[in-house]
């Protein structure tokens, strides 16, 4: 079975929230892990909303610290821990990234000793591998350091169920076997197991937000099944975007086309599109096909 990998858009406005968009956030679930991408203002409760425990978070990936990627750390750490947190909470970020988490809970007079807190920064690197995914990290091009990121389910081999349970094999230690492959002899027969084995193929989510268009995006996003991508812009401000180190609807779709994603998912609209989203989804269109603009507490499965 394919474990499915749940993706919850908990903010999906830019710089100034709007009654109808909250400040930046999405989530990916998938077996035991919770990810939070970027924590906005009033993130925990747009968690409350979506009725998803904040307990359960392992890990948070920052793209970088402006206030409206991160004012909501602050009060979503303090509840973790009014809950009991009790897991190892990971936190990364661009370069800079201990010390601002560092003065943040300094200033609102967070424990540190309350939450067993780990903060990395990373940068143009895959920062973390292990089990059967990987996470890496691109910077991008904003008026701060900005990480982009991947979340890659690394292609792996799978028993074909149905195949082995016509050989009716006693359950022993020759299934594990098998399930890596090997020949294995039962009752004088030989049983390959590579025959039984399929690839299940790798699975790919790309976050790139606050950004001017580059090509780290590019590189980064390459062959990602959704790419999450900001479009603060429409493609008549051009100029505005990139003095604002943002991306026009039509720079994040050629994104997409470039990197040859199968989808494509618009947030970090700007207020004044926030009635409007249609116009930055069609100009997105005329690029790339299969694209969305987000809501608050959209959710896609993979
Ligand atoms: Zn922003
Ligand atoms: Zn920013």
């Amino acid at each position: 079975m394919v474990e499915n990998i749940k993706v919850t858009f908990l903010g999906t406005g830019s710089s100034i929230p709007t009654a109808r968009r909250n400040h930046t956030a999405a989530l990916i679930q998938y077996k035991n892990e919770m990810i939070l991408l970027d924590c906005g203002e009033g993130t925990q409760r747009q968690f409350r909303k979506a009725k998803i425990s904040m307990g359960k978070i392992t890990r948070i990936l920052l793209s970088h610290w402006h206030g409206d990627h991160s004012l909501g750390l602050p009060g979503l750490l303090s509840t973790m821990i009014m809950g009991g947190y009790g897991k190892n909470l990971k936190v990364y970020g661009p370069r800079g990234s201990k010390k601002k988490m560092r003065d943040f809970l300094d200033l609102f007079g967070i424990d540190p000793g309350k939450l067993r807190l780990e903060v990395f920064e990373v940068e143009d690197t895959v920062f973390f591998d292990e089990g059967d995914f990987i996470l890496e990290a691109k910077s991008q091009d904003h008026s701060c350091p900005v990480n982009g990121y991947s979340f890659i389910i690394k292609e792996k081999n799978r028993i074909d169920r149905e195949k082995l349970a016509k050989l009716k094999i006693p359950n022993s230690p020759l299934i594990g076997k098998l399930n890596m492959g090997e020949t294995v002899e039962i009752d004088g027969k030989k049983i390959d197991g590579k025959k039984l084995l399929y690839k299940e193929k790798s699975r790919k989510i790309s976050f790139i937000v606050d950004s001017r268009y580059n090509e780290n995006a590019i590189a980064l996003s390459k062959n990602a099944d959704l790419l999450i991508c900001e479009s603060s812009f429409s493609k008549d401000e051009g100029d505005l975007a990139r003095d604002h180190a943002h991306m026009t609807s039509k720079e994040a779709a050629t994104i997409a086309k470039k990197a040859k994603v199968q989808s494509l998912a618009l947030i970090h609209l700007s207020q004044r599109y926030d009635m409007i989203p249609k116009k930055i989804l069609s100009e997105a269109k005329e690029t790339f096909k299969n694209v969305i603009v987000a809501e608050d507490l959209d959710e896609i499965i993979l």
